[in-house]
């Protein structure tokens, strides 16, 4: 029997009553290489009544994807619920610095659901609470803005020097804050005050 490693642990730890219900956002939004399907075309795994017919068989991208809103209670908003709200937010990495928040639009929504002037607030936030920027992407996974932990937001056209394509940013070193430990860890404090 393997132990869970630490990280893992520690999500499990999170608080939650938050169920995925009638969304199926993620099923749809991510690539599944083993799967051969491409991002933004639903899952044909998904059931019909919701949830997964392979569960338990599913692949590796679908264990190991974390959906922010679904983790715990205490670190997004209710309100971005992703079928509602437009956009899923997920980590890259959760075991080690560096990592970022991605904003992936969901199918039948606007890109730009996430750009409000209360939305930006809190990704300002975020991306400062845990010191990875938080990227807003398109349907190809393309990142086309990024909130900085340095306070900034920058847009894809305004900016191409911070968005070189491959799906890749390229942030100057001034823009991370110097606490580099595992987003994790920054999840088990809870201390992103989003209530305010
Ligand atoms: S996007 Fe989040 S809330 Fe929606 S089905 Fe996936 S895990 Fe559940
Ligand atoms: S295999 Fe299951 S969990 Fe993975 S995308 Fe398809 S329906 Fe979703």
């Amino acid at each position: 029997m393997g132990t869970k490693p630490d990280w893992q642990q520690a999500l499990d730890d999170l608080p939650t009553t938050r169920a995925c219900g009638a969304c199926a956002v993620c099923c749809t939004v991510l690539q599944i290489d083993e799967l051969a399907k491409p991002a933004g075309v639903a899952c044909w795994h998904l059931k019909t009544t919701g949830g997964c017919a392979i569960w338990g068989e599913h692949p590796t991208p679908c264990k190991t994807y974390v959906c922010l809103w679904r983790l715990s209670d205490v670190l997004i908003p209710p309100d971005l619920f992703p079928a509602d709200c437009g956009f899923m937010l997920s980590l890259t990495n959760l075991s080690q610095w560096p990592t970022a928040v991605n904003i992936m639009p969901a199918p039948g929504h606007a890109l730009d659901a996430w750009n409000t002037p209360e939305r930006r607030q809190l990704f300002h936030r975020l991306a400062a609470a845990w010191n990875c920027p938080v990227v807003a992407l398109d349907q190809a996974s393309e990142p086309t803005h990024v909130f900085t932990p340095a306070g900034n937001l920058y847009d894809s056209i305004e900016r191409p020097d911070v968005f070189p394509g491959q799906r890749q940013l390229a942030l100057s070193e001034s823009e991370y804050g110097p606490d580099r430990r595992a987003p994790y860890l920054r999840m088990q404090e809870a201390d992103f005050r989003w209530r305010e």
